[in-house]
């Protein structure tokens, strides 16, 4: 059976378990309520997620508020086109 040459000084033991150590991660704070919570999560404190209510007291929100960016989006691409059209001329 392999055996260790030497003793481990408590230096060098202590040493290697400075890495010994737990880290929190994928934790970032809420931009609504500064809470700290999971990233790409729904805040669990507020219900806010990308700057929009998506669950608040136990019910979803309703869906006119995600509609409503679906429907301006493509407005803005034609807006931005006609403003290229307009500055190429
Ligand atoms: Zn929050």
């Amino acid at each position: 059976m392999a055996v260790p040459q030497r003793r481990i000084s408590k230096t060098r033991k202590r040493m290697r378990r400075t890495h010994f150590k737990l880290s929190v991660e994928g934790l970032v704070t809420c931009p609504n309520c500064g809470e700290m919570i999971k990233s790409h999560h729904v805040c669990p404190k507020c219900g806010y997620y990308a700057g929009k209510a998506q669950y608040l007291d136990g019910k979803f929100v309703k869906e006119e508020a995600k509609k409503a960016p679906a429907k301006k989006a493509p407005a803005k691409k034609a807006s931005k086109k006609a403003e290229e059209v307009k500055e190429a001329k």
